[in-house]
């Protein structure tokens, strides 16, 4: 089976799902890495070495910033020339607008969030989860080239086999875009939850700490807000001891404790750490759904009866004012920090 694999980067430094996909298509057969952007040959470098046989490099000034439009017609125009049986994306926005496009452009259909493949003939039979990840579905799709977009740490990332190379072939880029990039603005966000092995993630209880008492001259809503820091802080120190990213509920998001960009669950981000850790957070459905594919959840609750505790393999009853620092300073003395 031909199968193409979209790098997916932000100026040069490419999401680790890319190298997920790579390694997969591996197993399939041949595999083509597509390279768009300017300034990117030493990520062609490193598509060869987790694993790309052939990588197809468009280097072009239109292609500097992501656009959905010009990326499509680039990928359009080198499928039409030589096309493949399947194509590889991972689930980021960038790789579910160029799978959604291409597709479109070539009459062919796209499979999102896949967390399971298996072959059958030159057909691929991909799994993914629906309803709320309550059922699992098996789809496939019977036009050419076939669309699939992959879930993040769904599937190993293969080693990298240093000095690796292949071939790489200038392919030209299609500038058509009708939207300019003006600027990029940097968050706060640190390590990105989609690639994080490790996330601690907080909710409405880190704001509940009585004994802390907010500045003067603050309204109960500030001081609420501030309260709240003082918990992410601590929710951030055992994140960083982990080499984590951290999380939030809506519930934390909408109080406008920490970004949207924080946010895990249904209408937030969809995740799947080794380790997730859920402080403050009573485990509504909705945030449940953005962690079912955790390997590992670890709750801290002071009640008892919270649902997070159904779906925590570990649980501790007690204030995540006391537990969180007492974890930060045990795993700071296990890993020698
Ligand atoms: C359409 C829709 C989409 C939604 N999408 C999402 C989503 O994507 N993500 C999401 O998270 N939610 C989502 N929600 C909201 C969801 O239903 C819950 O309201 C939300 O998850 C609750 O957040 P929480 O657990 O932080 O707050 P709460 O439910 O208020 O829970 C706070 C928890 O903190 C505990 N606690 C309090 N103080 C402490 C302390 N000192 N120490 C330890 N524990 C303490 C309490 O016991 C409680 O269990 C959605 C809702 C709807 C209707």
């Amino acid at each position: 089976m031909k199968t193409w694999v979209y790098i997916d980067h932000f100026k040069g430094q490419a999401l680790a799902a890319s190298w997920e996909a790579l390694g997969l298509a591996r197993t399939l057969g041949p595999v083509s890495a597509l390279v768009f952007g300017v300034g990117v040959e030493t990520l062609a470098a490193a598509a060869f070495e987790f694993g790309a046989d052939e990588v197809l490099l468009a280097e072009d000034p239109a292609l500097a910033d992501f656009r959905a439009e010009a990326y499509a017609s680039t990928f359009s125009a080198l499928a039409r020339e030589a096309p493949p049986d399947l194509v590889l994306f991972p689930t980021s926005s960038r790789g579910r607008e160029l799978a959604a496009m291409a597709a479109i452009d070539l009459g062919s259909g796209v499979i999102t969030d896949v967390i399971a493949l298996e072959s059958d003939g030159d057909t691929i039979v991909a799994t993914r989860p629906i309803y709320e990840a309550k059922l699992f579905e098996k789809a496939r799709c019977s036009a050419r080239p076939q669309f699939i977009t992959l879930r993040g740490r769904a599937f190993p990332r293969p080693a990298r086999e240093g000095g690796r190379s292949g071939t790489l072939t200038r392919v030209v880029a299609q500038a058509q875009a009708l939207t300019t990039v003006d600027a990029f603005v940097e968050t706060d966000a640190g390590v990105s939850l989609g690639d994080a092995g490790v996330i601690v993630s907080g909710g409405r209880g880190v704001s509940n700490n009585p004994a802390l008492q907010a500045p003067a001259g603050m309204d109960d809503k500030q001081a609420e807000i501030w309260r709240a820091q003082q918990g992410f802080k601590l929710v951030g120190e055992l994140a960083s001891v982990l080499g984590g990213a951290v999380g939030a509920s809506r519930a934390a998001v909408d109080a406008g404790y920490v970004p949207y960009a924080q946010q895990v669950g249904q209408t937030g981000k969809v995740v799947s750490p080794d380790l997730y850790i859920a402080a403050g957070i009573s485990g509504a459905i909705q945030h449940i759904v953005g962690i079912r594919s955790a390997k590992m959840v670890v709750a801290i609750n002071k009640d008892a009866e919270a649902p997070i505790f159904q779906v925590a393999r570990y649980g501790v009853v007690g204030d995540l004012f006391q537990i969180l620092p007492a974890l930060s300073a045990a795993f700071k003395k296990k890993l020698g920090k």
